[in-house]
């Protein structure tokens, strides 16, 4: 193996990061001049952009994490540009996409959905991509965000089904069949417990939900049973021991609990409500 290979992955190691050999293949893969498959074990270098490179291992030996780097993250079916303005996509988020399925089994419904919180607008356009004759209104209370979300809505190629709109939640005031919302929900403890790839690289404002995290759900209850119809639903991600909370909070906006559905980590991460 080539010396610069064995030091990058021995300083990847120093680090502790997880997966050095993936995430070396993957750095030197953005760094390469080609759009070959990368092997360690016998890498021709003449194809690699060294100065690129190393600059990536230097930010992810700083601990920024590999989709800041790439700009890229991968959200069930697409990939989508990210930056430090917005929430990586997560894996158990897309557990949102797959519970819409499971309510709306007709993919040729006319929807109308809300997303709050878009961010990248990775959940927006999954759902715009599932559903062809939905329409969506994609809200943030960020600029930078759905600057974001503007050039994923461009890479996607969604523009005639996703609204952007820079608005807080409590001032939208039509109806929907779907409401989907990945909100803030970390408690500042676990905020101040991250690791540095989320704390130091992603927006505090898309994380922390208050002193418990469940400020945003209250909100979301004081505003949402007038934006449903009797047959809609309210789909959203919650923190780990929150549903019970939850469920509490949305009763009493008039909404029930039809699902809780677990995580890969066998945590409760995704409730689905409607009227009761
Ligand atoms: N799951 C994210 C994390 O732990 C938090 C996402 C959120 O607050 N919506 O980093």
């Amino acid at each position: 193996m080539n010396n610069l290979i064995k030091d990058s992955l021995t300083k990847l190691k120093r680090e502790n990061i997880n997966n050095p050999e993936l995430e070396l293949r993957i750095l030197l893969k953005h760094a390469s001049k080609k759009n070959n498959e990368i092997f360690l074990s016998n890498l021709n270098l003449d194809n690699i952009n060294i100065v690129k490179f190393k600059s990536y291992l230097q930010k992810r030996i700083n601990r920024e994490p590999i989709a800041k780097i790439i700009n890229s993250k991968s959200f069930w079916k697409n990939d989508f540009y990210v930056n430090n303005f917005v929430l990586d996509p997560r894996p158990e988020t897309e557990l949102i996409i797959e519970e819409a399925l499971n309510i709306y089994r007709n993919k040729k419904l006319k929807l109308k959905i809300l997303d709050i919180g878009t961010g990248s607008g990775c959940i927006a356009i999954s759902l715009a991509k599932e559903f062809k004759n939905a329409s969506i209104t994609a809200i943030d209370i960020s600029k930078e965000a759905l600057e974001v979300a503007g050039k994923n809505l461009k890479i996607h190629n969604c523009y005639n089904q996703i609204q952007l709109k820079m608005i807080d939640f409590k001032y939208i005031n039509s109806k929907f069949d779907l409401i989907v919302s990945n909100p803030p929900y970390l408690t500042n403890g676990q905020y101040n417990n991250l690791d540095p790839e989320v704390k130091n690289f992603e927006p505090k404002l898309a994380l922390v939900g208050g002193d418990d995290g469940l400020k945003f759900y209250r909100e979301y209850s004081n505003n949402i049973n007038k934006l449903l119809n009797k047959s809609s639903y309210f789909i959203c991600e919650i923190g780990i021991n929150q549903r019970q909370d939850c469920e509490e909070i949305f009763e009493n906006s008039g909404l029930y609990l039809n699902k809780s559905v677990n995580d890969l980590q066998g945590i409760e991460r995704i409730l689905s409500f409607s009227k009761i």
